[in-house]
């Protein structure tokens, strides 16, 4: 059981690791002696900007892997490619996602926010499952506080986000995994100051609806929750969350004040 709860000497695999929230992670778990990071994203500029920023900080621990999450092939050979290069996956950390809720972006958000998420958690259960052979591990599924309740103009960011929230439940609570040496994890972040709340008004289904939102949930109405205290809830619930399950929210609140549930 001790062994989940600390990053010390551990590998992660961080989806959409490049900017925003995941950069945030994979340097909070870096500073508590993470071994190895992997850095998994579409945009190879920012995502070997990023590595090099942080191999600098912490003595050359990070590997960047261009990889959409969207597409089968590339998970499939980023994982494959990680595993040799580290041998090991102890930790998974699905956080690639995309806010766009245009008629004709709907496939590539489910693709991106669900399917992807889907397709590297079944990876990692396989790798890490200590009755097949694996070490054991932690997934740590980032879902939103949009998967919890309804916000005005976002159907399929919501929608993906809910999925998001009931697969890690149920993975959680399956009975298959029991003696696995698996835990999973989810977070739900509230609305945080990153690239993918901007602009908000280009990329909802309805433009009007999005000035809605990006006025009462996104825009100068509401205090956006700062990455670091994102990142410091995750660290919180990595080094506390229970075995088998754990889920916890995160909306514009300190880190210290927040309970996995
Ligand atoms: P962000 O836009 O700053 O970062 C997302 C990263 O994912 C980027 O580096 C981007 O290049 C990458 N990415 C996008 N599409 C990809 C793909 N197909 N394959 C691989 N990588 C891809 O966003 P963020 O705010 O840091 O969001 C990170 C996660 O947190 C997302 O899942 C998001 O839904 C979730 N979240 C964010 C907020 C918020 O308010 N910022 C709130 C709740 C949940």
């Amino acid at each position: 059981m001790g062994q989940f709860f600390d990053a010390k000497d551990k590998t992660f695999v961080i989806t959409g690791g490049a900017s925003g929230l995941g950069a945030e992670y994979a340097q909070a778990f870096l500073q508590k002696g993470a071994m190895a990071v992997a850095i998994l994203d579409i945009s190879e500029e920012t995502g070997k900007l990023t590595a090099s920023r942080l191999n600098k900080l912490y003595n050359e621990k990070v590997v960047f892997v261009k990889c959409d999450v969207s597409k089968e092939e590339d998970i499939k050979n980023a994982f494959d490619f990680v595993v040799v290069q580290f041998r090991q996956i102890d930790v998974l950390i699905n956080n690639a996602g995309i806010m766009n809720d245009a008629p004709n972006m709907w496939r590539t958000a489910c693709d991106v926010n669900w399917q992807g998420v889907v397709s590297f958690t079944l990876k990692a259960l396989k790798h890490m499952n200590k009755k097949e052979g694996g070490a054991g591990g932690t997934i740590i599924n980032i879902a939103s506080t949009a998967g919890l309740k309804v916000f005005p103009c976002l159907p399929i960011y919501g929608g993906s986000k809910l999925a998001v929230v009931h697969f890690g439940q149920n993975l959680a609570t399956d009975p298959f995994y029991e003696n696995s040496g698996i835990r999973v994890l989810t977070l739900c972040p509230g609305p945080t100051d990153t690239p993918l709340l901007h602009n908000l008004e280009t990329r909802s289904y309805d433009p009007s609806l999005g000035k809605v939102f990006a006025d009462t949930v996104g825009g100068s109405n509401v205090e956006y929750q700062k990455v670091e205290s994102a990142a410091a809830a995750l660290v919180h619930m990595f080094e506390n969350g229970a075995s088998g399950s754990t889920w916890l929210t995160v909306e514009n609140r300190p880190a210290k004040d927040i309970t996995p549930v």
